[in-house]
């Protein structure tokens, strides 16, 4: 099976092949590293790296980091271990700052043949000389500099000899054209900082617009895929490998080519590393900072985060991220994906793999007085429900204490209640019918224990009982917090709104519960999923649970919650 299904841009790469125009087909994802990838970029991922796949040609994981002051290894390391556990290895691992060198060299070759020239204009002064859609651009008086003194200048910009914002380097393009990019874009700027992986040296950094069509013709990409808030940069793509083939060491033919297509936009969360990361490490990338007031996240890899180190730590599995891609599809317009999307993904996931077993998270003592003091029954119950084709069962112990949940169980039933009343009847999942024969309350008249009764003929039916209620043993069962995370903000679209985004963060986005669950978890492997029946999808927290105290994420519930 393909990995990527059919689309605009598999159409193109079909054609391109077709015509011989390339021999082989490259592509890359290029993530700054400059915060951790979220789920958006694993969109970009599967389709780069899938198609990759679906061709035989390859696609190489690139660190676009030539913005010294915002990247380190940290986020190096945590891409390249997203992208691995997503489950794509990438043909080569390359660093754009690896090629500051040959940026340099292409800047010379441009100057040379007339096509780049140094800016001293301050940045005021170019956006007004820039004009608008209604006006033309007006030249720059340093607009016809020589060569030798451009030459002369980007040396001396490369050496350190001037501050920040001095100079610029420009490409010589159209200062008349409707495509305000076009209109002499800046290529390169002054600016004093280390590099966290080439080190000191360098005192002019490229900016995107020259460095990302360079990388890809320096790595051979054939196609070029990106997002369509891109596409106006499409024309400088162009100019910038039309004056450069066949020179500086690049091949006459074939070049790379640059598609858009939409960004993923997910509800009830934001998709963007300048406010990831403000959320994460309370940093502000921008020099935006206004202090706010929020549920704590505990960083980049917080269950609640849209990261994909948070996806994974929930629980989630590659397969269902991969699987939640595919249904999103690749398209030529943006537009909005609901969060349900993505949870039927993960359930339809997470339903043939996930064992059903029994918690309780909001434990009611229950006590069945006809039972004796040490009565201990080993019930047999399926890990599975009919519908999903596995085999397995485990022993359930059935005790004279047990807890059901507190939401089982009402003194006086509510219209459409059909579990365990006062004086009624409710089934216990896998085990017997209950009747609740007597309430205890504590001083302040809450319900602390009910005392019932079993009927031991009823193991192998429910007899004209309707609820079925899940239980687990009081003498027998482990105890465990429960983590059940819901939608990180309370609005569809928390930049659309008035304010702050931080202010729609969700209050409620964690409930922790204490509670119990049923033994047999603990012969099971750590990363086990489990579908803890009538309660939702969950496992253990990969950081925080350990053998003596058990924590549990969901990790998606049953159904869907999002309908209200
Ligand atoms: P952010 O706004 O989160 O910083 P970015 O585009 O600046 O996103 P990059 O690290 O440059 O982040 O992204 C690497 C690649 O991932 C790019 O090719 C980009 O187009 C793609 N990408 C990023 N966000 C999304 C998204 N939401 N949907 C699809 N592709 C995305
Ligand atoms: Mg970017
Ligand atoms: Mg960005």
């Amino acid at each position: 099976a393909r990995h990527v299904s059919p689309n605009f841009i598999t159409e193109i790469i079909d054609s391109d092949l077709s015509a011989g125009r390339y021999k082989k087909v490259v592509t890359r994802f290029p993530p700054e590293p400059n915060g951790y990838l979220h789920i958006g970029h694993a969109k970009a991922i599967c389709l780069n790296f899938g198609i990759a796949l679906d061709y035989e040609g390859q696609c190489n994981l690139r660190f676009d980091d030539t913005n010294p002051e915002k990247e380190n290894y940290e986020f190096v390391n945590s891409i390249r271990q997203d992208v691995e556990w997503l489950g794509f290895k990438p043909a080569q691992v390359l660093f754009a700052s690896d090629y500051f060198e040959k940026y340099y060299e292409c800047a010379i070759q441009l100057i040379k043949d007339g096509n780049a020239y140094v800016d001293s204009v301050s940045d005021e002064e170019m956006r007004q000389l820039r004009g608008n859609l209604e006006t033309p651009g007006t030249p720059s008086p340093y607009r016809d500099r020589s060569v030798e003194e451009n030459l002369d200048l980007l040396a001396r910009m490369r050496a350190g000899e001037f501050p920040e914002g001095a100079h610029v380097l420009r490409g010589k393009i159209d200062l008349g054209s409707p495509n305000m990019k076009l209109r002499d874009p800046v290529l390169y700027r002054i600016l004093h900082s280390a590099h966290y992986h080439v080190g000191e040296g360098w005192h002019i950094y490229p900016l995107y617009d020259f460095a990302h069509p360079l990388e890809d013709f320096i790595e051979g990409i054939s196609h070029s895929i990106c997002t369509l808030e891109f596409e106006n940069n499409r024309a400088i793509y162009d100019w910038l490998l039309d004056s450069l083939k066949g020179k500086c060491g690049f091949p006459e033919n074939p070049r790379p080519h640059q598609y858009e297509n939409a960004r993923l936009v997910l509800d009830n969360t934001v998709l963007s590393k300048r406010k990831l990361i403000i959320m994460a490490e309370r940093r502000y990338l921008d020099g935006w900072n206004k202090p706010f007031e929020a549920p704590v996240i505990s960083g980049w890899s917080d269950p609640r985060m849209p990261t994909i180190s948070g996806i994974r730590r929930r629980g989630v599995r590659p397969e269902a991220i991969r699987e939640f891609i595919r249904r999103v599809g690749v398209s030529k317009t943006n537009s909005r994906v609901d969060l349900s999307t993505l949870d039927a993904a993960i359930r339809d996931d997470l339903n043939f793999i996930s064992p059903r077993v029994m918690a309780v998270l909001k434990p009611l003592k229950v006590v069945i007085d006809n039972l004796p003091e040490n009565h201990l029954e080993e019930l047999d119950a399926p890990y599975w429900p009919h519908d999903v084709p596995n085999e397995g069962s485990r022993k359930l112990p059935f005790t004279r204490e047990i807890y059901i949940d507190q939401d089982d169980f009402m003194e006086e039933a509510a219209p459409g209640f059909q579990r365990l009343t006062l004086g009624g009847k409710a089934r216990l999942r896998y085990a017997y019918n209950i009747t609740c024969e007597a309430i205890v309350k504590d001083d302040d008249g809450n319900i602390i224990e009910l005392l019932c009764s079993y009927d031991p003929e009823s193991k192998d039916g429910p007899r004209g009982v309707k609820g079925v209620i899940h239980w687990v043993s009081a003498e027998k069962a482990v105890p465990a917090e429960f983590r059940a995370y819901d939608r990180l903000f309370t609005v569809a679209n928390p930049d659309a709104e008035e304010g702050d985004f931080t202010d729609y963060l969700n209050p409620d986005s964690l409930k922790v519960f204490k509670g119990f669950v049923e033994p047999s978890v603990l012969q099971d492997s750590k990363d086990t999923r489990y579908q803890f029946e009538r309660v939702g999808y969950y496992w253990q927290d990969p950081e925080d649970s350990t053998a003596e105290g058990l924590v549990f994420n969901r990790i998606v519930t049953l159904k869907d919650s999002f309908a209200e």
